[in-house]
């Protein structure tokens, strides 16, 4: 693309052919709008259906349009990243391929934006066609992050936002594996501006965020941000050696000063069990941290690029070649 581009659309995408030509055309009819330069950043993370054919297909005929096709499925939070790494605009946006983020809020984020906000991010206040067990998990979250962390995350609020040119390039300098990107975007810093919307139900095709999967997402949310966890077995660990050691000097006065004898194997069984599981508990919660500890000393590289499609330069390194020889 010759001209200096002005806004990265991020569109990670991970089985979405049932969404995804709806999808292009609404963020196609709104980039129009801005009379700018743009482009379409689909980051296809490692899709078994057509939906990255299709992109493909798009790219031919559509210089806005580019792919990024990873080598497998490596989440939608490094699909985000990745997605990063390619971006040449001015502003990024990252925004979700199933509609749920209406595309139209893109260009409030821009007003905002051109006021001197660096990260403008799209705050729900409503989710619709969501399952009240995900609504409910999903503040329950946001919540216990709040309580958990030191930086302020903001809660209710998804990746759906717009970041300036400057926290883009930060970002790319933080290396860490088991990413939570919201995360990341508030402990950079900078102008933050919150703009309210109401989340739309995804427009077809199934959530990609089993259970399982926003689970993960939960504990890289607390685990990089917090070491409150680890502290709980310090705190637990004290509450109850303290609650024994008063226990042991009532039994004492009782054997002591009473007629009284000491009985109940079974009451001794079921503390036994239940501080058990405290340490169990607490060693989980170790390992969590341990296998991020883990993760980070390998040093594998977060994603890989099967091939790019599109108008653009192939890897960042020919990117650099090509700025430095424009
Ligand atoms: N996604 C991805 N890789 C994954 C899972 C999801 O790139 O491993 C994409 C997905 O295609 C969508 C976005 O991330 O564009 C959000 O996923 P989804 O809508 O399934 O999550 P939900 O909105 O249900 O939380
Ligand atoms: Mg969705």
């Amino acid at each position: 693309m010759s001209t200096k581009v002005r806004y990265s659309i991020i569109i990670p995408m991970f089985n979405e052919e049932a969404v995804i030509q709806e999808t292009y055309r609404r963020i196609k009819k709104v980039m129009g709008m801005t009379g700018e330069a743009y482009e379409l950043l689909f980051v296809n993370d490692g899709s078994t259906d057509n939906c990255a054919q299709m992109i493909e297909e798009y790219s031919f005929w559509d210089e806005s349009v580019s792919l990024i096709d990873l080598s497998r499925n490596f989440g939608h939070q490094i699909a985000i990243t990745a997605g990063m790494d390619y971006a040449l605009g001015d502003a990024v946006v990252i925004i979700d391929a199933d509609l749920q983020d209406p595309p139209e809020l893109i260009l409030d984020m821009i007003k905002e934006w051109k006021k001197g906000y660096e990260v403008v991010y799209a705050k729900r206040v409503k989710r619709n066609g969501e399952s009240l067990f995900k609504k409910w998990t999903a503040s329950l979250f946001y919540r216990v992050l709040r309580y958990s962390t030191d930086i302020s995350i903001p809660v209710d609020t998804g990746d759906f936002r717009l970041i300036d040119r400057k926290v883009c390039d930060q970002l790319k300098r933080l290396p860490e594996k088991n990413r939570f990107v919201r995360g990341l975007v508030s402990w950079v810093g900078f102008r933050q501006k919150a703009i309210e919307y109401e989340r739309d139900e995804r427009l077809a095709g199934e959530t990609k965020y089993p259970l399982k999967r926003m689970i993960k997402l939960s504990l890289d949310g607390i685990t990089s941000f917090s070491y409150k966890p680890l502290k709980l077995a310090g705190y637990l660990g004290a509450l109850l050696s303290a609650s024994g050691f008063l226990y042991l000097v009532y039994v004492m006065y009782l054997v002591i000063f009473t007629e009284s004898v000491v009985k109940g194997w079974a009451s001794m069984i079921g503390i036994t069990l239940t501080f058990n599981g405290f340490v169990l508990i607490m060693l989980g919660i170790l390992g969590e941290y341990v296998g991020r500890i883990y993760d980070e000393t390998k040093g594998r590289p977060l994603y890989i690029v099967q091939e790019v499609y599109g108008g653009k330069p192939q890897t960042v390194q020919d990117q650099q070649w090509v700025s430095a020889n424009k």
